[in-house]
């Protein structure tokens, strides 16, 4: 058809059927926590130029929002006269890649979430606000008249001018903006230069991969050893297409070396690589081993970033002018230009898991991405979770092993070491400090792990047994001396030390139990002159405070390191031959059925700290149950025995992975009204259950509701109930139908769910 035509057309079309339907609309996410999208009719330009991915700027009750375009459709439910218009289109091109926009819609869909706030988290803001998409290009300056021989619009007495149009006369092909910066000259100068006619700006696109200089590396790569190698191939082979591996390798068999070696080569295929690390592991540190390696630009995004710097990086992995991505959990939404390979560092680690909000799992959403862009993803741990070993052994991922350690370190030696009936000092058994002594003598270093910051978990009286509580939730308040001070670790309240019992007021309070603070303190008590380097989250506040205390151990003189859970990942110390931890018995006694996992994680990774380098090493667990079968397996046969008794056990119960769980969390100020609320939805949702045949033991079943095991917190009650089933679709078509209830259900129910907090956490990882 003519374009002269087209129009003509369109008009008579319009003429005839003004007060018809009209034959599209567009489904736009909004940033609401509606879990649905919202239908508009297009613009009146039409919508030629509309596709998915471009935001709109609509109306929405009093308000207008800027939304993204998700799809244009032929049908909508809504009556045409409550139907309102789009009010402005503000992208020509798409803003979200389309295999990101797709990706969004399965996240939102799987974790039963408003779409429009997944873009909201998987997006930088600066994109969604409605502010132009940055362009990553540079400013080159040149005269407007090369030829001529002096300027003609320049005063004489201008001498900045005069010296910059001198300048770029000596560089005819431009000097970049940063270049004419360095040689003195300001903007000032330059827009003045501009405004005469004198010179001109040119925009110069950043360039791209593929226009760089071909050196992908800085520095040669190992010489890989034969299980090295062997792993490295087997990924290789299957490098155009999509297969899960689960890389399990003891600490310092050289899984970094092997994610390298694979980057190297997916580099060389002109293609890109999105590292995940846990948010602990992102330290300078690794860092540096990928930039020292590599000669391509990489980008980091992680939780520090602000808006814009994580806008950039976004653009700079679209744009295919950084060839590795490496990034804590929320990077797993990085654009790719050139996708090639996925490596989740640490698979097991629960930062990987958003706790609030969107409750993702970014190993999970990882391997929906390679599985859409069809590459492979390897999954690396000396500890991987019990969902990855049981995908292992069903052959849904392919479980490659590393068992030695790369160069020459020895795996360390473990031993339980019986504290029943033993006086302990700061948590410290006699025989765990003769050890430490021994160590020290040699002149080696020594790691002691407790996983509690603070100088004493409880403050209680002696004459009446009260205990500091905080006021807000169901926890016992922390002591800390450095300040001194009483801090609530769920919700940050805090309060001086009183002197007094707060309820038979007398002068009788002691802290019981130990923490970082309170070892620290015995331990220089102890072993003075020796140093002692507490590492937790209090001594480790300011931007270099972390880097300065390594530093401090790595100048290798003995010392004793204290830490938390920041000492268990990734570090290499490699004259620490002496591992102790404190505390294996309360991961025996946890509530949670997922506690002896995490216990066996712990105690593996803490343990790989140990004779990193050239000398042997030595673990030491203190627990009141040497017996027990569990620890004793994990210390004689190694985590991946353990592990395999731990799935026998869940299968017996029908725990994941051999079940699916989806939990429904309420908080609310009147404690009654989350009961009430949740055992209505139980109703509902049993009768709904009931209705399709999805009860019974092979379909869904409802625990609950029931208060969560802390209670209250930050003055919310909480309340839960647990959803679970054998296989995923009816435990989300119970969901779904749930949700439905509470957000458009009976008036009843939709006001009781407007007073209180509610979510949905699906495939939950902890049940506090
Ligand atoms: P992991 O990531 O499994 O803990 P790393 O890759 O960090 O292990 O390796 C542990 C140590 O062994 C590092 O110091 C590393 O440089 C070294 N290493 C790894 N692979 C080799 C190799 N093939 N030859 C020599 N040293 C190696
Ligand atoms: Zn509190
Ligand atoms: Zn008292």
């Amino acid at each position: 058809m003519s374009s002269l035509i087209k129009p003509l057309l369109n008009r008579i079309t319009m003429g005839n059927y003004a007060k018809s339907e009209p034959t599209h609309y567009l489904q736009v996410a909004l940033p609401t926590p509606l879990r649905r999208v919202f239908d508009y009719l297009p613009p009146k330009s039409g919508i030629d130029f509309l596709r998915p991915g471009i935001r709109l700027k609509v109306p929405f009750g009093p308000r207008k929002l800027i939304g993204i375009l998700i799809a244009i459709t032929a049908k909508t439910d809504i009556p045409l006269a409550n139907l309102k218009r789009v009010e402005q289109v503000l992208d020509e091109q798409p803003i979200i890649p389309k295999d990101i926009l797709e990706l969004c819609r399965w996240v939102a869909h799987y974790y039963h979430y408003s779409l429009g706030e997944t873009l909201g988290t998987a997006t930088p803001t600066a994109l969604r606000q409605g502010r132009p998409v940055a362009q990553q290009t540079r400013k080159l300056w040149r005269l407007t008249y090369p030829n001529a021989e002096a300027p003609s619009h320049i005063a004489r007495n201008a001498k900045l001018q005069l010296a910059a149009w001198q300048l770029l006369k000596q560089h005819l092909k431009g000097l970049h903006e940063p270049m004419l910066k360095s040689l003195g000259v300001s903007n000032q100068t330059l827009s003045a230069l501009e405004k005469k006619g004198e010179a001109e700006c040119i925009y110069e696109n950043l360039p791209t991969l593929h226009t760089m200089p071909q050196s992908i590396l800085h520095e040669a790569p190992l010489t890989l050893n034969p299980e090295q190698a062997h792993v490295v191939q087997q990924i290789l082979q299957t490098a155009q297409q999509f297969q899960v591996f689960l890389l399990q390798g003891i600490t310092g068999s050289g899984k970094t070396e092997v994610y390298l070696q694979l980057i190297e080569q997916t580099l060389k295929a002109g293609r890109q690589a999105l590292v995940l690390i846990p948010e602990i592991g992102l330290t300078p540190q690794t860092l540096h081993r990928f930039e020292q390696r590599f000669a391509v630009p990489i980008a980091v995004i992680h939780s520090g970033l602000n808006d814009n710097e994580r806008y950039l990086a976004w653009q700079k992995a679209v744009d295919y002018r950084v060839g590795i991505i490496i990034g804590t959990r929320s990077a797993v939404f990085t654009p790719l230009a050139k996708p090639g390979l996925i490596i989740i560092d640490e698979e097991h680690d629960a930062s990987y898991k958003q706790q609030d909000s969107l409750r993702y799992s970014a190993r999970d959403i990882a391997i929906y991405r390679a599985r859409q862009a069809n590459i492979p993803i390897v999954l690396g741990s000396a500890t991987p979770s019990l969902e990855s070993v049981h995908n292992a052994q069903t052959h849904r991922y392919r479980h490659l092993h590393l068992s030695q350690r790369a160069g020459q370190a020895k795996p360390p030696s473990i031993e339980l070491l019986n504290i029943r009936g033993e006086t302990l000092q700061a948590g410290l058994s006699p025989a765990l400090q003769q050890k430490i002594t021994q160590h020290l003598e040699k002149g080696q270093q020594v790691l002691i792990f407790i996983n509690r910051r603070g100088y004493a978990p409880t403050l209680l009286c002696h004459e009446c047994g009260w205990v500091a509580d905080c006021p807000d939730c169901d926890a016992h308040l922390t002591i800390h001396r450095q300040p001194p001070h009483l801090h609530c670790h769920h919700c940050d309240y805090q309060q001086s030390i009183p002197v007094r019992c707060g309820h038979c007021n007398t002068a009788s309070l002691f802290p019981v139990g130990a923490g970082t603070e309170r070892i620290e303190d015995f331990l220089l008590s102890q072993f003075d002159p020796i140093p002692i380097i507490r590492i937790d989250r209090d001594s480790t506040r300011g931007k270099t405070r972390l880097q300065e205390l390594f530093s401090d151990i790595h100048q290798g003189k003995p010392a004793i390191l204290v830490g938390t859970q920041m000492l268990a990942k990734g570090h290499h110390f490699p004259k620490v031959t002496l591992v102790a931890i404190l505390d294996a018995d309360s991961g025996l006694f946890s509530t949670d059925f997922r506690g002896l996992e995490r216990l066996g994680q712990l105690v593996t990774q803490v343990a790989g700290r140990a004779g990193r380098g050239k000398l042997a090493g030595e673990v030491i667990i203190q627990t009141h149950h040497p017996e027990s079968p569990v620890l004793n397996r994990l210390v004689t046969e190694g985590y991946e025995v353990f592990a395999k008794t731990l799935l026998a056990e869940r299968e017996k119960l029908s725990l994941p992975p051999y079940s699916y769980l989806g939990l429904f969390r309420v908080e609310c100020k009147n404690q009654e009204e989350g009961e009430r609320l949740l055992l209505q939805l139980r109703e509902l949702i049993s009768q709904f259950l009931q209705y399709n045949n999805l009860n019974g033991p092979l379909g869904v079943t409802l625990l609950g509701p029931l208060p969560a095991p802390m209670e209250k917190r930050q003055s919310w009650y909480r309340w839960q109930l647990l959803i679970s089933s054998p296989s995923r679709q009816p435990l989300h078509t119970a969901i779904t139908f749930a949700i439905h209830q509470l957000e458009g259900g009976t008036q009843a129910m939709i006001k009781l769910a407007r007073k209180v907090r509610w979510s949905v956490d699906i495939d939950p990882q902890d049940m506090m």
